[in-house]
Parts: C-alpha cells; structure tokens; sequence
C-alpha cells in the first residue's frame, strides 16, 4: 500500500518532470524571443595546415570560395609551412581566395617535432616565451609576406597547449587566441588571459555539423538553433565552429601518418594521406555549404572573424573601478570580478590597488611560498613592500612571485590579499592568506589536456599547467561592447 502510494507520488512527479522538460525549449525560445536584439556571432575557422597532399590546397579553395559565395567571412589559420608550399607551388588562386577572408596562424611547422608544448614544457615564463618566438615568428612574418596580412589570431597544433605563447604572441602583435583544448576556459565563452582575447575551450557552444557518420542535416541544424536560442536568452555572445580544410578531401590525416607519438620521419619519407573520393569529397562540400546555409537563415545571427571579434569585445585594459568594491573582493578571493559594466582580472585590481594605471601584464613566472610567521606588518616595511611592487611590474610588466618584508618573503596571492584589507590608517597591517579562486577555471588533468596523437605516448604536461594557473590572474570574461 505505501509503496502504490510512494508510486503514485512518482508518477505524479515524472508527470510534472516530463511536461516542464517538453515546455523548456518553448520557455527558451520565449526568452529568446523577448531578446530578439541579443547578437548571436559565429566563429567559423579552418585550420590549414596539410602541407603534405596537394589535394588540400585546393579544399581551402574551394570551401573559401563556397563561403564567399554564401556571403559569409570565417578565419583561415594557415600553418607558416603550409603558406610557403602554396608559395612555392605557385597556388596564388588559393592564396586569393584565402585572403578574402581573415587569415591567423596555426603555427611554423605543426607536426614536426618537438611540437610547443614539447619544447615549452622545461623552459620558464620568460625564457619559453622568447623560444616560442624564435621558433614560430619566421612563419607567421612569412604569412604576412605571402597573404599581405598580419595574421590576426593564434591557435596551437593539437593539444601542444603553453602558456608562454601568450606573451610572444602579444610581441609578435597577435591579439587574439582562437582554438579549442581543455587548459583553461570561462563559462563556454571568450574570455581575457594573458592579454589576448580567447575564443577557446567553448564547450556547448563549439558545434559542428560531422562530415561523417550520417548525421540527418536537420539534427545539426537543431543543435546550432539550440545554441543561438540559448545565446540570445543570455544576451547574447559566440559560437565557434571548426573544421579543416584537408578533412574534405582525405579520410585520414596528414600528420598522423607521418609524426605519430614523437616520430619525425625525414621529408623525403613524408606519406601521403588516404584520399576520399571525388564524390565522397562533394558530399562534405555540401554538408558544410548547407550548414552554414542555415546558420546565416537563423535571425540575430552574424558570422564574424577573429578580428571583428576583437573589435566586438575592445580591450583588455579596463576602466579603474571603485576602490572599496575592489578591495572587498580582493580581500576574500583572488579571482576576476563583473561589476559596474566592467570585467577585471585579479591583476588589474591588483595594479588598482597599488595604485597604478591599468595595464596588460603578465601574470608571476614562478610561484613562491610566503616566509612571514608574523600575524601582521609594521606600516612602515608594508609601504616599502607596495613601492617595491610597482616598480618591479613597471620595469617587467608582470606580477611578483613574491614580496619581500625585510629577509620575509609573502607570496604575491598572500600580498595581494593582505594589501586588500589594509584600511591605509592602522599602524600594523593584518597579513592575510590568499585565496586564489581564479585556479578553478584551469584543468588538473596533465595527461588529458595535452592528449594528442602527434605528441609522444604518455606525454603528460603539469608544468605547462602549473605555469597556465599562475597566469590565471589575468584571467576575466570577455564583455561585448
Ligand atoms: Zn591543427
């Protein structure tokens, strides 16, 4: 009896369950509906990178010229070999029609060994940012000698994820960061770090419409209506969608023949990839022609390149924001904060708080424990400390690891927290402990963030995250404008 009764209570329940489930995409697109205006910017980009099986080149080609016809720009991140091939076979059609759309890099070599995060993983902040430089810099001047443009964006070869590169890319003028991996991300939406605009880690607003698999076109085009009804209910923001030009036209992929688990086999022994056929190749072709087809139908939405994403989401740099606000904050997490219409990193507060102008830096290069067994510090050697910290930002553009009280050391998080909750009057300052909140937002898994079949087996990349973490004060979502 209590049983049919317990029943009874259930049924009733998935009764309730089943019909709100039924009503909730109604209830979305109602949302939706009352905020019609919301922008809903697709991201669409293709990494080009098959310098091996000519066929490729005229994939780029052809999806390029597809797109131009539907009236819609994507991103092509071209790899620098792949640039110099099409350079050196003369293919001036493809490069045309590349440069119709917006053009970023997707590295020198891609596959050849050591890959970035293999040779990054061993160097520091600094000294891995100017070995990124030296490594990759020729290409991407070689994409702006061949295309007429600097290439606009960055995105690593597989999962060969540094946070290195972010600081050179920022010399090398390359302002945004367009990609997908598992290292680091924000609310599957683009987000500020290390000074670049990040259109990375998207989640469940990363879609495609598979070129394989039978996928009925109208299951893609439910998925991607889904996304844009749930964008524009939060007021707006990206999709990214992803494929590579060489995916059309073959069934394998390039490097993978060839630079499997660290091989580097010499160019003459370079393989080339299994081809699909001329028919197989049109149905891909048609399979993206129709999905972008149906994007660009969908009301509010806008396809947009890497450089207008930038010129949608401005600056890094933020307008200085309340003092008293900032400091509460800060004094009880060390994390990014949305207030007043402004988005700001635990760096920028930080500089706010010592009184600086708003700037890009970096975040520490090393992490240091603090040596203070004191519960405060005297005004004095405090104020001392603060002076010491601007001018050591000033002179590297980038956060202390540390702070030095006397022979004492407080770790930046430590300082940063204990600088919060200075009232600026009492005599002795309370040291405070950090809370560095921003570190959730990065993953833990140094096997799987770096997974990649071009990467030696087991490779496995703690430092690289580690380093990423402590960027993770420049960390802040990406607000439109
Ligand atoms: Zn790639």
């Amino acid at each position: 009896m209590g049983e049919s009764y317990i029943q009874k209570g259930l049924d009733a329940l998935m009764t309730r369950l089943t019909m709100i489930l039924t009503i909730l995409p109604l209830l979305l697109v109602a949302a939706a509906s009352l905020r019609a205006d919301a922008p809903v910017y697709v991201a669409l980009w293709f990494d080009t990178e098959d310098y091996i099986e000519p066929a490729a080149d005229d994939a780029a080609l052809r999806i390029a010229r597809d797109l131009t016809g539907l009236g819609v720009r994507a991103t092509f991140k071209v790899v620098g070999e792949k640039a110099r091939v099409l350079e050196q076979r003369g293919r001036w059609d493809v490069v045309r029609a590349l440069a119709l759309h917006d053009i970023g890099y997707h590295s020198n070599f891609h596959s050849v060994q050591p890959t970035p995060a293999l040779y990054l993983r061993d160097l520091g902040y600094v000294e891995g940012a100017a070995e990124f430089e030296r490594r990759e810099g020729p290409g991407a001047l070689d994409l702006a000698r061949i295309f007429g443009v600097r290439p606009s964006c960055y995105g690593q070869p597989g999962n060969s994820w540094a946070p290195q590169a972010n600081a050179a890319l920022r010399h090398m003028g390359i302002p945004v960061y367009l990609d997908e991996g598992s290292q680091v991300g924000l609310n599957d939406q683009p987000f500020w770090y290390g000074g670049l605009l990040h259109i990375y880690n998207m989640g469940r607003f990363q879609l495609r419409a598979p070129l394989d698999g039978g996928e009925p076109a109208a299951t893609s085009d439910e998925r991607f209506d889904r996304a844009a009804a749930e964008l524009r209910a939060l007021g707006g923001g990206v999709i990214s969608i992803y494929y590579h030009p060489n995916e059309f036209v073959t069934t394998e992929f390039w490097d993978g023949v060839n630079f499997a688990k660290g091989a580097n086999p010499e160019r003459t022994a370079w393989r080339r990839p299994r081809r699909r056929t001329e028919a197989e190749s049109e149905r891909c072709y048609r399979v993206l022609h129709d999905y972008v087809a149906h994007a660009k139908s969908v009301p509010g939405v806008r396809f947009v390149t890497a450089r207008e994403l930038l010129q949608l989401y401005g600056s890094p740099s933020p307008a200085p924001a309340q003092r008293a606000h900032v400091a509460e904050h800060m004094s009880a997490r060390q994390t990014f904060l949305v207030t007043e219409g402004r988005s700001l990193s635990a760096a920028d507060m930080l500089l706010s708080l010592l009184g600086m102008q708003p700037e890009v830096v970096d975040g520490p290069a090393t992490r240091i424990a603090s040596s203070l067994d004191r519960a405060s510090i005297p005004r004095a050697a405090f104020e001392r400390a603060k002076a010491d910290a601007v001018s050591f930002i000033r002179a590297n553009k980038r956060l202390p690891a540390a702070v030095w009280i006397g022979a004492d050391k407080l770790s930046i998080g430590d300082f940063a927290a204990t600088l919060s909750g200075d009232d600026r009057v009492a005599a002795e300052i309370v040291f405070r402990r950090a809370n560095l909140e921003f570190e959730k937002y990065f993953s833990n898994e140094p096997r799987k963030a770096f997974d990649w079949p071009i990467h030696p087996e087991g490779f496995s990349a703690p430092e690289l995250l580690e380093l990423g973490k402590l960027q993770g004060w420049t960390l802040k979502p990406a607000r439109l404008r």
